[in-house]
């Protein structure tokens, strides 16, 4: 090497807590430093900073990457009362990823890394499935009544403008339960120009689904939406060849398991939380699940699906050697940069993104590995490593690559 790649924009860089905030220095220290002249604005989200700040870091993140367009980010803890004591905070802090989702107004899209040695449970996948969940209403912001008695049970709306509208719900001959829920046409119309900017940016059929034909008013207006703001989209659709493919959920379902893959399954908040974890499994590893929040104006935020590996920190801490698979948290760095490439025309950094990960690839083909992935492999013999043995061997393999 005989010049550090240059950039342009800074990369907004977050950093975070536990096993995940040690990798993230090793991955910056080997991988990332030695090569690219890098340029970010960090942001520390690690847990005791953010305390210190009373979350104020989170914001101001989540600001910068509205103004530059790019974050990397690390995995982060989310407090619960365990850790309220752990840390001695002063509150119970929102999760980060919230905070930055719903500043950015932003679609979550998980996809797998996928090797050949490593077989998904579906034998006729061959490519990524990438699941994009709308993480806003529906039944995760829903009311419920647990209706004790007999009695009638009605969906009331009052309009600003004074229409009133009663539908009966049930009229209970006993005990029951019921429950409300709402999405917003804002919301829904935000995701779906997040899925459709996604699939042209990554070069992907999108798939939607609903049950349309259950829920004539509430899933159709998704359908509808959809349709609609597709039409922005259909020119750029058809010159990559791309298609947009509605169909029902149960219907959908099937075709998936069916299918080879290769697409963006767009799916509503309690379809998306499902069926992530569902395909995230049958994939392989959590370890090896990369996660994009991209917002409907077109800004990217790039992590790991996986949390901040607490267990393995504690033996960390111990002073014991451990195996943490980094793949997913390099990718964020791959992804992160090659999108800043791309936006700023820098070829040579576009192309780093491509080459770190052809060198995460070439070390896992030939056998070198975290211990997690030992026991999924078929077809080579694997050799497990520690975190930075692996993270020194694709390091080596991407100084033949970039020589
Ligand atoms: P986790 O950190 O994802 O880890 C759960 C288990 O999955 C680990 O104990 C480990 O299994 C395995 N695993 C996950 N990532 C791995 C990797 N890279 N390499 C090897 N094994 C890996 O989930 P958690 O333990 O439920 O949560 C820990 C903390 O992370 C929590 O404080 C939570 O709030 C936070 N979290 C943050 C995010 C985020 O920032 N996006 C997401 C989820 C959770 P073994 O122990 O069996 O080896
Ligand atoms: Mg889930």
């Amino acid at each position: 090497m005989e010049k550090k790649i240059q950039m342009t924009t800074p990369l907004v860089e977050m950093d975070g807590d536990e096993m995940t905030r040690i990798l993230w220095k090793m991955i910056k220290d080997e991988l990332i430093l030695p090569f690219v002249d890098l340029k970010a604005e960090y942001y520390d989200l690690g847990l005791v900073h953010r305390d210190e700040t009373r979350d104020q870091v989170t914001i101001d993140s989540a600001e910068a990457t509205k103004k530059y367009g790019v974050a990397v980010k690390c995995a982060t803890i989310t407090p619960n009362h365990q850790r309220m004591d752990e840390y001695k905070l002063h509150e119970m802090w929102k999760s980060p990823n919230g905070t930055i989702r719903s500043m950015l107004d932003g679609t979550v899209f998980r996809a797998p890394i996928i090797i050949d040695s490593i077989k998904p449970a579906v034998k006729n996948w061959e490519k990524p499935i990438t699941i994009a969940r709308h993480a806003y209403g529906d039944v995760y912001k829903s009311v419920e009544i647990r209706a004790d008695e007999a009695g009638v049970a009605k969906l009331v709306f009052d309009g600003e403008s004074g229409k009133h509208e009663e539908v009966v719900i049930h009229n209970f001959k006993g005990a029951g339960v019921l429950q409300g829920m709402h999405n917003t046409d804002k919301s829904i119309r935000s995701f779906a120009h997040a899925c459709f900017k996604y699939a042209v940016d990554t070069k992907q059929d999108l798939w939607f689904s609903t049950k349309d034909t259950i829920s004539k008013k509430y899933d159709a207006q998704f359908k509808i939406i959809f349709h609609e703001v597709f039409e922005e989209y259909k020119e750029q659709f058809e010159k990559l060849g791309l298609e947009f493919f509605y169909t029902l959920i149960d219907d959908a379902v099937a075709r998936v398991i069916r299918s080879k893959g290769g697409y963006i399954w767009a799916c509503k908040n309690y379809d998306g939380d499902v069926m992530s974890d569902m395909v995230s499994t049958a994939f392989g590893s959590l370890a090896m699940m990369t996660s994009v929040l991209v917002s409907p104006d077109g800004k990217y935020e790039y992590e790991a699906a996986h949390g901040t590996v607490t267990r393995h920190y504690y033996k960390y801490l111990k002073g014991e050697e451990t195996s943490t698979n980094p793949m997913a948290t390099i990718f964020a760095w791959s992804g992160a940069l090659r999108k800043r490439g791309e936006m700023d025309g820098l070829k040579d950094l576009e192309n780093f993104g491509n080459q770190l990960e052809a060198a995460c690839f070439d070390t896992l083909n030939e056998g070198i590995v975290t211990k997690d992935l030992v026991a999924l492999m078929e077809g080579v013999k694997p050799t497990a490593v520690n975190s930075l043995d692996f993270i020194k061997a694709i390091r080596q393999r991407l100084e033949k690559r970039l020589a």
